[in-house]
């Protein structure tokens, strides 16, 4: 928590003023602020907007800055995580050590709220989620992270994996995760059961992955509909990737959006190209929140992505054929003030009296700064400075 005055910056490509941040919150906004005493930045004139949030992303799979991987597999969702659990040990990939790379990454070009999934399975156990909570521990009040505790290698299919689960929340985990109750798990009803269970016992909300395409995916949405329902956890619950979402039957489509509306159920979407994707407008029309992520990146599963929550928004904004200045514009709300709502963060803006958590960005416009591709020249979390032209400066802790 920090006191900061920051000259001469544009919140939200309004003119150009002053912001006093204040206990680490945003005091005053106005030009020519005086305040004596108090550490100065210079804006230069640059778009201010909210922190960067990063709703979906796998910090312990990322091969950053390893040797090039040459093994990656093609195949069924089946193959690509086998791969990676049989690797991870003879890869040397170290959760504590690329967490930190790829969250340092995340928070210079702009990030300052994280959710990230950690596989927990019966041959890694705990050990994944344990080398994550250090690198939360390291860079507290650098970036807020949440950890979802991920069956990425199954639940029903792979028994003693709800056990884990159950010990992972307990130990600090702060979201359920969940697969593909129907396709991966073959049991959607007890796959359900139990991430639901888990939930209320813990008191945590839900995050399930759901790949299942077409009819099928929409079928396991209606049971974790219905189930938010009975169990009373309207704004609770939120589903990833949504493929489902993304067929060709519309009314089905405005159906089952219409309800996640109803239930306040959240979805987040990477903008994969390789599978169709929910409208980005229509969720946000109806009044779904929404949050983008980068997923995993450069891991063993595949070679793409950035450590940046702009380019991700491109790949989202291209996916959903974005063009107009107001969509744009829509996207980077997606990506800030909207994607922090999805994941429970309310008051994520540039208002006085909000966390000053925040990033300059280059560009004329919003629209404009969601194009363009520069380093961002300085991000604030909390009133501290955390980066500047793209480097990570927190006193203390440095880049493995
Ligand atoms: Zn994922």
């Amino acid at each position: 928590m920090s006191d900061l005055l920051i000259r001469n910056l544009r919140p939200m490509a309004n003119d150009a003023c002053d912001m006093l941040i204040e206990n680490g919150r945003i005091a005053r906004i106005a030009p020519g602020i005086d305040a004596p005493g108090v550490a100065i930045e210079d804006g230069a004139g640059a778009i201010a907007i909210p922190g960067l949030a990063e709703t979906h992303t796998h910090l312990d799979k990322t091969m950053w800055d390893m040797p090039w991987y040459d093994g990656r597999k093609g195949g069924t969702l089946q193959d690509l995580v086998d791969n990676e659990r049989h690797s991870r040990i003879p890869l040397g990939i170290d959760v504590h050590r690329q967490a930190m790379r790829h969250a340092i990454r995340l928070i210079r070009t702009g990030t300052t709220h994280i959710r990230s999934h950690v596989d927990v399975d019966t041959d890694h156990r705990l050990s994944l989620l344990e080398g994550k909570m250090r690198a939360r521990d390291a860079l507290a009040g650098a970036v807020d992270m949440q950890i979802v505790a991920f069956p990425q290698s199954g639940l029903m299919v792979r028994p003693g994996t709800a056990e884990l689960l159950d010990e992972a929340l307990s130990a600090g985990a702060d979201v359920v995760g969940g697969l593909d109750p129907s396709s991966f798990d073959r049991d959607p009803k007890a796959s359900l059961d139990t991430t639901f269970a888990l939930a209320v016992k813990h008191g945590k909300p839900i995050d399930i992955h759901l790949h299942e395409p077409g009819e099928l995916g929409a079928f396991t949405m209606e049971m974790i509909m219905d189930r938010t329902e009975t169990e009373g956890l309207q704004g609770r619950v939120g589903i990833s990737h949504a493929f489902c979402l993304g067929m060709p039957d519309q009314a089905r489509v405005a159906g089952l959006i219409d309800r996640l509306a109803r239930l306040d159920m959240r979805i987040f979407t990477t903008g994969a190209p390789s599978a169709t994707c929910p409208s980005l407008l229509a969720l946000r029309a109806a009044g779904v929140k929404v949050g983008i992520g980068c997923d995993g990146i450069r891991d063993t599963w595949g070679p793409w992505g950035q450590p940046d929550m702009l380019d991700r928004a491109r790949i989202v904004g291209m996916k959903n054929k974005l063009r107009r200045d107001e969509e744009l514009v829509a996207l980077l709300d997606t990506a800030t003030t909207g994607g922090a709502a999805a994941i429970g963060i309310a008051d994520h803006t540039l208002e006085v009296g909000a966390p000053a958590d925040l990033t300059l960005v280059a560009g004329e416009t919003l629209a404009h700064a969601v194009v363009e591709t520069a380093p961002r020249p300085l991000v604030v979390k909390a009133g501290r400075v955390v980066a500047r032209s793209g480097e990570f400066c927190v006193e203390g802790v440095s880049m493995p």
